[in-house]
């Protein structure tokens, strides 16, 4: 609240003491609220409970006092709109968030039924829990209880709750662009994020880009017998020796021309990866390794696990891998790979880059197949909306906020920032335990009210 006249920003504290006092005295309806969600299951995976999943947001929004409305292309999930305009104020901020979950298998690990929203040991748990129907229902608590005490928002405010994120948002790119100026907005909050394990605050500034395809190599119209070796071409050593030549032993991705739009770090990128706190030995110990690849540790893991971009085979099938011994020759090999990318690089011009080079050494008759592509991007660390965000958390938590200047991870994020080009940073209230994506998924009830004053200091300061 810098620059404010000391009387403004003594009322916007009063007013602010007055929204953590509401949210403090709603804690049991709100956990309400984020429980009947939890017990929806919206799996897009499969399928499941989408229509109802979405039908129960927008009335959410509704009930909150939001403006609604759902987003249908010819395919995909629908999207659920809300947005609330201020009468104090032209700027915008949206939450961008998700109602679809992972599938909750393996359903024997889970103490509870996965989508019973069962409350134990101060934790709401079911999947979806945290991510991401949790930090959905703190945001929109936090709109209510600025709502209730000042009868108005400081900011206007959108939604943008999509139902495909866990599947790889695959029809929301046509969504945005058709839809380009019902999301334009001053910055963006992102889906995920919370506290680790010291209850610091941790915000994200962006995320790889991945392309994922498929290499296929063929022989013989069919499997014959292994004595034909010297005669008959073998399609899994033919894959084996085109995959050889995407990446050597030192971990360099050979692709002509890979490396060459990657942005390295900037300076103060590298100062925001000093105070990352990165759980090496923990996390070593915890996957049963000795060490990283090629021995990496410290600052350097860190740096490549944020800033190289990969290759790595994901699956390989051929032949026959089943009981005993089979004197078979494939007559055909597939192989499932995905790139993660760092900013510049783009996904339809690495697809290209790799057909070109495994053409030119000889593999023009593979098939390679591209099964879907986000980009990359990043919001700069130096951004005031990322300054703002920092402040407010440090605020609220009391404790210094780790600044992830990216995540290892992918998603739609260039969507807004790349197309819509506006700040976004990921802000939540999940917590270090809370089982995103595996069995007992759960969100603590402090972390998810404490998340409810994030949100509503965050609107609130962002209005100055
Ligand atoms: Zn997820």
């Amino acid at each position: 609240m810098i620059g404010l006249p000391q009387e403004q920003r003594r009322m916007m504290e009063m007013s602010l003491e007055k929204v953590y006092a509401y949210i403090d005295s709603h804690t049991d309806v709100f956990v309400e609220s984020l429980v009947k969600l939890v017990k929806q299951p919206s799996v897009s995976a499969k399928g499941e409970g989408i229509q109802e999943c979405a039908e129960l947001v927008e009335k959410m929004m509704r009930d909150t006092g939001l403006s609604t409305k759902t987003l249908h292309e010819e395919k995909g999930n629908p999207v659920v709109y809300g947005e609330i305009k201020s009468q104090k104020s032209d700027r915008t901020l949206l939450f961008y968030d998700h109602y679809d979950v992972q599938p909750p298998e393996p359903l024997e690990k889970w103490m509870c039924k996965p989508f019973s929203g069962k409350i134990a040991n101060g934790k709401v748990y079911g999947r979806g829990a945290s991510d991401n129907k949790g930090n959905f229902v703190s945001r929109l608590k936090a709109v209510q209880a600025l709502l209730e005490v000042a009868g108005d928002v400081p900011v206007n405010l959108k939604f943008f709750v999509e139902g495909e994120e866990e599947i790889g948002s695959p029809h929301l790119e046509p969504i945005i662009k058709r839809y380009k100026d019902l999301f334009s907005a001053d910055a963006a909050i992102w889906e995920s994020g919370g506290t680790d394990r010291r209850g610091r605050p941790n915000l994200y500034l962006g995320l790889k880009g991945v392309l994922s395809v498929e290499v296929r190599a063929r022989g013989a119209s069919r499997d014959v017998h292994s004595a034909n070796a010297p005669i008959i071409p073998n399609a899994a050593w033919r894959l084996l020796w085109a995959l050889n030549l995407l990446k050597d032993k030192e971990e360099n991705i050979l692709i002509e021309g890979f490396y060459e739009d990657v942005l390295p770090p900037s300076s103060e990128e590298i100062e925001c990866l000093k105070n990352i706190p990165f759980e090496e030995e923990e996390t070593k110990k915890e996957l049963g390794l000795r060490e990283f690849l090629q021995n990496r540790s410290g600052l350097e893991a860190l740096r490549t696990l944020l800033y190289q971009p990969t290759c790595t085979i994901n699956g390989y099938v051929s032949g026959y891998t089943g009981k005993g011994s089979k004197t078979v020759l494939p007559h055909e090999a597939s192989a499932k790979l995905d790139f993660r990318l760092v900013p510049n690089q783009n996904p339809t011009e690495i697809f290209q880059k790799l057909v070109r080079h495994l053409k030119r050494h000889g593999f023009g008759d593979l098939e390679i197949i591209k099964h879907g592509s986000t980009e990359p991007t990043r919001t700069p660390v130096n951004d005031p909306f990322v300054k703002l965000v920092a402040r407010t958390a440090e605020k609220v938590y009391c404790k210094k906020a780790v600044i992830y200047p990216t995540s290892a991870g992918s998603g739609p994020m260039h969507l807004f920032r790349n197309f819509l080009s506006y700040p976004v940073v990921s802000a939540g209230c999940s917590h270090p335990k809370s089982n995103t994506h595996a069995p007992n998924e759960n969100l603590k009830i402090k972390s998810f009210i404490k998340g409810s004053k994030l949100i509503a200091t965050l609107i609130s300061d962002f209005a100055s």
